[in-house]
């Protein structure tokens, strides 16, 4: 058996190599690095394949967040509100570009922010939400946009965790995560959903009047070559990467239904054990598992990591700490107990190994080791 990895890039890159090396040979044979034609021929790709008007690709999940809350234009002081259980990211480019972040909890059975919290959170300064897909499926987007109309507030989804996943409206419509809200990010680092090798990102959106800010704030604030009408930031796809995205993007179905089927084995090894509850479906939502995470109950969490890195089994804590109890964003506002669902999540959850090559053999390996435990 090979060795049990939470994500197995390598074991991928073997399947694809021919392709791979090749996209990344004609890209050093061009020396087109920066915005060369794989750039393009990806952006269009992506575009086609969400089916989003506009894809402008940056330098990261984190910058795109960043940029399009600039091309916004919303203020120093504002608020913006997100969820308190999800990758820092989200947080600190409120926090970095001066607005105020706002944290609502989350469902229970999702993780995804919990529409009433958000409602109780909008204040007169509010001007835009971030529901993050976390774990790759939809929040309640149904929901999100019915309250964004109604106050008038942008929605910037943070689709890092769930590139490909469809969100079902309630009269059935089906629209790519990110392409929902009025701009969409997501993150190509490579263990995510679509990585590269290296660091990547993008912006979506259906705004024509939007996807041509977007481009002038990750190009310096440029509008006319050397004329900087607004302070922008430097935010770039290198084409190598480009390349590498292009190859796995043909591929990101397949991906998906594999990470698919990994997490039904999961689900079929776990369904009735009275001390895990395995991940809730939101019926709005396919899932793309970006994490399988399982909630703990009368478990020692700390015991049960040991117990499984003991038998080479990795799993981790996606995220032990709310946004709130973090150092760094530590706010008079907030305190221990205001966000009951994330701060027990933070304290029970654990994620397996989740990733496109987990074979079953590998899977009866963590299954089995899982249920070892809770038999000592
Ligand atoms: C990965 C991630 C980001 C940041 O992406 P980077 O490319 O690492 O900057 C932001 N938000 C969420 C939810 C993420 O998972």
């Amino acid at each position: 058996m090979n060795k049990i990895a939470m994500v197995d890039l390598k074991s991928q890159y073997e399947k694809i190599k021919p392709e791979i090396d090749q996209a990344i040979h004609e890209v050093i044979n061009s020396t087109a690095f920066i915005n060369g034609p794989a750039v393009k021929g990806f952006q269009e790709d992506l575009e086609k394949y969400l089916g989003v008007k506009h894809v402008i690709p940056c330098a990261n999940g984190t910058d795109a967040l960043q940029v399009a809350m600039m091309a916004l234009g919303i203020q120093p002081g504002d608020e913006v509100i997100t969820t308190n259980f999800t990758f820092i990211a989200t947080a600190e480019v409120i926090a970095l570009l001066g607005y105020t972040p706002v944290v609502v909890d989350v469902d229970p059975d999702t993780f995804n922010i919990d529409p009433d919290s958000v409602r109780r959170a909008i204040t007169p300064k509010t001007k835009a939400i971030v529901p993050v897909h976390l774990f790759g499926q939809c929040a309640d987007m149904d929901a999100m946009m019915e309250i964004a109309g109604e106050h008038n507030l942008f929605i910037i989804e943070d689709a890092c965790q769930a590139i490909g996943a469809d969100y079902i409206f309630a009269d059935g419509t089906r629209k790519k995560a990110g392409t929902i809200g009025h701009v969409g990010c997501t993150s190509f680092f490579p263990s995510k959903n679509l990585g590269c090798y290296g660091d990547g990102g993008a912006i979506f959106t259906n705004d024509d009047e939007l996807a041509k800010q977007l481009r002038v704030v990750v190009n310096h604030g440029m509008t006319v070559r050397y004329y900087h009408d607004f302070i922008g930031v430097n935010s770039r796809l290198d084409s190598i990467q480009a390349a590498v995205l292009k190859v796995k993007l043909a591929r990101l179905d397949e991906y998906a239904a594999a990470r698919n089927k990994a997490a039904e084995y999961y689900d079929n090894a776990f369904r009735n054990h009275p001390n895990l509850k395995i991940p809730a479906r939101f019926g709005r939502s396919t899932h793309v598992f970006h994490q399988y995470t399982l909630v703990t109950s009368d478990t020692d969490r700390n015991a049960l990591i040991e117990f499984l890195t003991k038998k080479e089994v990795p799993a981790m804590i996606y995220y032990p700490v709310p946004l709130h109890m973090q150092k760094a964003y530590l706010d008079p506002r907030y305190k221990e107990g205001d966000f009951p669902v994330t701060e027990h999540l933070c304290k029970t959850v654990i994620s397996l190994p989740m990733h496109t090559e987990l074979d079953d053999e590998q899977l009866a390996c963590i299954t089995d080791s899982v249920l070892e435990f809770f038999k000592i």
